[in-house]
């Protein structure tokens, strides 16, 4: 039984809590599992968990290399103070390339016209630009064909102030039960690979896994694999579940600021959506979808450590649930909207598929005004 004992005076009205600890013995399992280097994404605010804190407790237990997807967000780990390695693996925009090459922030290229810009960059800020090349096997999102890897590596070479550093590909299906799809990029791959090898070229970082691949099919890992949503504990799909010794980092917790009963026929929340059908009790939840807490979806949250359901409209700042399950509900209890309270469990993968969306996407959008709390 869940007991909310001393009723803790929380400091904020909904937050999120990240444990770093978690993140560490994720970090951890992945290291000892494959003789690649790791890679820590932290695109995205660590997917809602923090880029800062996360990479520095990533990098603390192993990891080599840090990976974004802005130019801003290569920046913010540099104005941290973190030294590490680290990719940009979207676009550069031309005009932040001076500084990006500056940070010693390694890019990702798949056009000529991308050599180009770098190369005068890299000469105006005196480094080389290290750069990996990016090759489309199957995503067709970006990158060079394979058919022209070659001679677009054998340009990056050929250019002064360019460094020809690591070598890359993105699954699009490595998360499905069927496995074929990925193993023909990965062979579509290893074929660039083989023919760079053969002209002398092979860059020293080869990688292709993402976090799904990395879990499935070691083969694909290469010099270095990158994860990202394993790492944070959470799934990369349902039919590519994390093995039961990852923890997921984040709990996304409130607490209750109102706590009423009101009589049977009582419209609640924007609109009267719902109507009470006998007496109930209701407490308010200040979270709403300003803080990433969606409209869409039928919804619970725990109270008491037993699930409660979401009442009527989400609001921009708070939300209603009925509280007829639990025994003693009192201003100030602490609400779970994402996690654990007691024995009962709301994972992100569940809310997520209330939703109508997956894991990453409610990690990412949790709200920038909900205050990350390091444990
Ligand atoms: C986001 C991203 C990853 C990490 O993907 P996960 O499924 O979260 O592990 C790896 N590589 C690239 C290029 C990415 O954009």
């Amino acid at each position: 039984m869940y007991t909310s004992g001393m009723r803790p005076a929380h400091s904020h009205s909904n937050w999120a809590e990240i444990d770093l600890g978690a993140i560490a013995g994720n970090v951890r399992h992945f290291c000892a599992r494959s003789n690649a280097r790791m890679m820590a994404v932290v695109k995205a605010n660590a997917y809602g968990h923090g880029a800062v804190p996360v990479a520095q407790a990533a990098l603390n237990a192993g990891v080599s290399w840090c990976g974004v997807a802005q130019a801003e967000e290569a920046l913010e780990l540099r104005r941290a103070g973190l030294d590490c390695p680290i990719l940009l693996l979207g676009f550069a925009p031309p005009a932040r390339l001076a500084e990006l090459i500056s940070e010693r922030v390694s890019l990702t290229v798949w056009e000529a016209g991308q050599l180009h810009k770098a190369a005068a960059a890299a000469q105006d800020s005196g480094q080389p630009a290290r750069m990996h090349l990016k090759v489309d096997t199957g995503l067709g999102r970006v990158g060079v064909s394979p058919e022209r890897a070659t001679a677009l590596a054998h340009s990056l070479t050929d250019t002064d102030g360019l460094q020809f550093e690591g070598l890359l590909t993105h699954f699009a299906r490595a998360d499905e039960k069927d496995l074929r799809p990925t193993l023909q990029q990965e062979r579509r791959f290893r074929d660039v690979l083989d023919a760079l090898e053969a002209g002398g070229l092979r860059p020293g970082l080869v990688h292709a896994a993402n976090s799904a691949a990395t879990l499935v099919r070691p083969q694909s890992h290469f010099d270095m694999v990158r994860v990202g949503i394993a790492m944070y504990g959470l799934d990369p799909s349902a039919n590519c579940p994390c093995p039961g010794e990852l923890r997921p980092a984040l709990a996304w917790k409130s607490q209750l600021t109102h706590v009423k009963t009101v009589p049977k026929g009582s419209g609640l929340s924007y609109g009267h959506e719902y109507i009470t059908s006998g007496e109930e009790t209701i407490g308010t939840v200040p979270a709403g979808y300003a803080d990433g807490y969606r409209r869409a979806g039928e919804k619970v949250a725990l109270v008491g450590g037993e699930p409660v359901p979401v009442l009527g409209r989400v609001c921009m700042d708070q939300f209603l649930v009925r509280l007829d399950d639990v025994t003693g509900a009192a201003v100030g209890d602490e609400v779970v909207l994402l996690g654990q309270q007691g024995q009962a469990r709301l994972p992100a993968e569940a809310l997520a598929l209330r939703w109508g969306t997956i894991n990453y996407d409610l990690v990412c959008g949790i709200g920038a005004r909900v205050p990350r709390v390091y444990v």
